[in-house]
């Protein structure tokens, strides 16, 4: 078993995730691993890389696939013991004038952006090595999305005792209430991404709180954050930050020294905590 650091960025093809990736081949001091869906276009940006004189890894990723996920999980224990640092990238959106019924839109973009990302962290959390980093890629949305929910939802989400599975009974209710055509009287926001990524941040919350509870003195951090309105696919050429630029919050956050003790649970944006 390798005693070399190990990072592992999902959904790293392209976008912030393969700025993050490009980032850490710079500064981390360990093994990077690019993941993909796509074996393909995984190796094409590993190969683009190393065009830039970067060495990272690839292995394939689906966050949506449990199988894919498991895989990866039993690669890091055998070759590596576990892993040091997890940046949960991997996030869709649909486009503002996509014609597919809201129920599907809530469906789709929750299954990729909220359970996709909780099945790694259960998947992997338990890998974490004592001064691991975590980092889940929310948005500001997050925010905007919150203050769009009745006050009761506002109530839960704001909860410093709200369970995981208290959490994962919300967001299936919201896609439950988007078939049933309900989820505004029910007193969601007409946001299937923002919902999505309300679902991360809270996600992230609670998380930090259970390794506070379980595993106090192994110091690892966990935040969510916001990387800014970057120039990618999914938010289009009109933004405002290259995906270098908004990868430097998530990668502060990954590459905390191991003598901080925070930000720990905590919403961050542009390095800064946010109040939630
Ligand atoms: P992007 O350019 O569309 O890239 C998204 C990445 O996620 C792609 O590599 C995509 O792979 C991957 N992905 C999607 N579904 C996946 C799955 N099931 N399994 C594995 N990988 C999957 O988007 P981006 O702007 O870089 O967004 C990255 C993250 O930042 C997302 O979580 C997003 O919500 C968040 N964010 C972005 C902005 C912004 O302004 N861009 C703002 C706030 C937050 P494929 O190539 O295979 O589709």
């Amino acid at each position: 078993m390798s005693n070399v650091q190990v990072a592992v960025v999902t959904g790293s093809n392209k976008g912030i995730g393969f700025a993050i990736v490009r980032a850490l081949c710079k500064q981390f001091q360990g093994d990077v691993y690019l993941t993909a869906r796509d074996p393909g276009r995984g190796q094409e940006a590993v190969a683009k890389l190393q065009e830039e004189g970067l060495r990272a890894l690839f292995h394939q990723l689906d966050v949506d696939d449990l199988q894919s996920i498991r895989a990866l999980r039993d690669f890091l224990k055998e070759k590596y013991g576990g892993l040091n640092v997890l940046v949960n990238n991997a996030g869709i959106a649909f486009k503002v004038h996509d014609t597919a019924p809201f129920a599907t839109q809530a469906e789709v973009t929750l299954k990729t952006n909220f359970f996709g990302t909780r099945n790694i962290c259960t998947e992997l959390l338990p890998l974490v090595k004592p001064y691991g980093k975590v980092v889940n890629v929310s948005s500001m949305v997050s925010h905007s999305a919150l203050r769009g929910c009745s006050q009761e939802l506002q109530q839960k989400f704001r909860s410093n005792t709200i369970t995981e599975d208290e959490l994962v009974q919300l967001m299936t209710k919201f896609v439950e209430d988007t078939k049933k055509g309900v989820h505004e009287k029910e007193g969601w926001p007409n946001t299937a991404y923002g919902v999505s990524k309300i679902g991360v941040t809270v996600l992230s919350r609670i998380q930090a709180r259970m390794l506070d509870e379980k595993r106090k003195g192994d110091h690892i951090l966990l935040n969510a954050c916001c990387p800014g309105w970057v120039r990618t696919d999914m938010a289009g050429p009109k933004a405002t930050k290259s995906p270098d630029e908004g990868a430097e919050t998530p990668v502060y956050l990954a590459l905390l020294p191991s003598d901080a003790d925070g930000p720990h649970g905590q919403f961050v944006s542009d390095k800064t905590v946010r109040t939630w």
